[in-house]
């Protein structure tokens, strides 16, 4: 580990003066420690910038970055730098401003003509018509028709979606296999075992997947109660292929169900719920959504309710309980007013505004924008001479796009240099790798609304950062 151990230590053993004085004073004591050697990025990044508190990075630099550029006319946000990490994203100004909006109970149609500021109770009529609608709208995006589909928004970020995988879906003793594809499959295997499940993770090098005669070998070996599979695996940026998976599961292990993370893969690759016989599928609103931080998302088929009402033990979690939240989910989709734990308002309507928008389109002309920026940008890269964690263009995701730098370049020279270009990538987290390789997030406006220009500023940002950092193609 860095060291933050090192640096809370340093304050733990500090003087007693310490503990009787402030406590800002003391929070600038521990930053103090930890200021110098701050990880960029992730836990698995052991390089260090040289301060990256250097404010000097940050906003001045920006503003007239942005100002000069095709930037000004993208917005009506303040002046920053371009978000490009696989989520979370860049926002469209009206989901933003629909968080400080609220139906007026007497006229709850006319939000757009009409928006009332204010707070907003969370059992009121109006607020309850959006969460219903918002609910409803899901299950345009998962492209299901099936009533018994069912699907929940909670307060919490994507992991929650694994906690209720884990928490209601298997219950102790029984056993799960975990097709492994980098750092969030590894994750989800770990919170299995967290509910005393008892995972298999079948493994796959980096930058690959695990193949399908090796699924069918394991599947035909043990009864699994449950499969799971991280459609974009956001640490190599493979996507994994769901239908034909889903066709083997159906066939050699019928009865196990088939649960996929598409936290990183939900609004900008494609995923047919019913025609892909999927059994759950959980996701977070900050990615391609385009949402603020702050909702799990998910949808689950009749299949996976019985199993979880059928349950001999009772979920081993409270607030993560798809059984205290499955009344209140179809509450609401009726809408009527329920209440197990108070949902984000503010969030609610922004999720409405942004599957209003995502639905106001045909899914497949945003999955087909998605594919397109993404093929431009794999271009871009290979024009570079630079290699993909996902060598294989099938194994290819299409909201992202995971980079090896060249060996001369480090991250740490590379993401500032990206930075006060205007342009935000993220380092990587596979631990083989975690210092070999950066991130390119295109997801959501960055690449569905031309104007920006983020797209072609990104690339030319990393052609020349390469460049100004002494790389040249071979
Ligand atoms: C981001 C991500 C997660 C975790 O989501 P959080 O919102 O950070 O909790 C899980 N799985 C995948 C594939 C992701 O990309």
């Amino acid at each position: 580990m860095p060291r933050r151990p090192a640096a809370a230590a340093a304050a733990a053993a500090a003087p007693d003066s310490s503990a009787s004085s402030s406590s800002p004073a003391r929070l600038s004591l521990i930053s103090r420690h930890l200021a110098p050697d701050y990880p960029i990025n992730t836990p698995y990044t052991v390089e260090r910038l040289p301060n990256t508190i250097d404010t000097s990075l940050l906003p001045k630099t920006q503003t007239r970055k942005l100002s000069t550029s095709k930037a000004a006319n993208m917005s009506s946000q303040p002046p920053h730098p371009t978000l490009l990490i696989p989520g979370p994203i860049e926002f469209d100004d009206a989901v933003l401003s629909s968080m400080s909006h609220y139906r007026c109970i007497f006229c709850p149609l006319l939000l757009e003509s009409f928006p009332v500021h204010g707070g907003e109770s969370h059992v009121g009529p109006a607020f309850v018509a959006t969460f219903g609608e918002t609910l409803s709208m899901l299950r345009k995006l998962f492209q299901t028709t099936d009533p018994a589909a069912q699907p929940f928004v909670i307060s919490g970020s994507g992991t929650l979606g694994w906690d209720l995988v884990a928490a209601n879906l298997v219950e102790p003793g029984e056993d799960v296999l975990v097709l492994g594809t980098g750092y969030f499959s590894d994750g989800f295997a770990d919170c299995f075992g967290v509910y005393g499940a008892n995972v298999t993770e079948l493994k796959a090098p980096v930058g690959s997947r695990p193949q399908l005669p090796e699924i069918e070998k394991a599947l035909s070996e043990k009864k699994y109660k449950i499969i799971t599979v991280t459609h974009v695996d956001t640490s190599t940026g493979v996507v994994s292929e769901l239908e034909k998976l889903s066709e083997l599961v159906r066939r050699v292990s019928p009865d196990t169900l088939l649960i996929v993370d598409g936290v990183c893969s939900v609004a900008c690759e494609e995923i047919a719920f019913d025609a892909w016989k999927l059994d759950g599928v959980v996701t977070a609103s900050q990615k391609a959504i385009g949402c603020p931080a702050g909702l799990s998302i998910s949808m689950f088929s009749g299949r996976a309710i019985e199993v979880l009402q059928s349950r001999k033990v009772a979920p081993g979690s409270y607030f993560g309980s798809m059984k205290k939240w499955l009344p209140i989910m179809q509450n609401y989709e009726n809408k009527k007013p329920s209440y197990f734990a108070t949902p984000s308002p503010q969030l609610i309507h922004a999720l409405h505004t942004a599957l209003t928008q995502i639905l106001s389109r045909p899914l497949s002309e945003r999955f087909a924008l998605h594919k397109a920026a993404s093929d431009r940008i794999k271009k871009a890269v290979a024009d570079l001479g630079l290699k993909q964690l996902a060598a294989n263009p099938d194994d290819q995701a299409h909201g992202m796009t995971a980079i090896y730098l060249p060996e001369s370049v480090t991250q740490a020279a590379i993401l500032p240099n990206l930075a006060k270009k205007g342009v935000v990538f993220a380092g990587g987290i596979h631990k083989e790798v975690a210092t070999k390789y950066i991130r390119f997030g295109h997801m959501g406006v960055s690449v569905l609304d031309p104007k920006r220009g983020d797209v072609d500023r990104a690339i030319k940002a990393l052609q020349d950062g390469l460049s100004e950092c002494g790389y040249q193609k071979a």
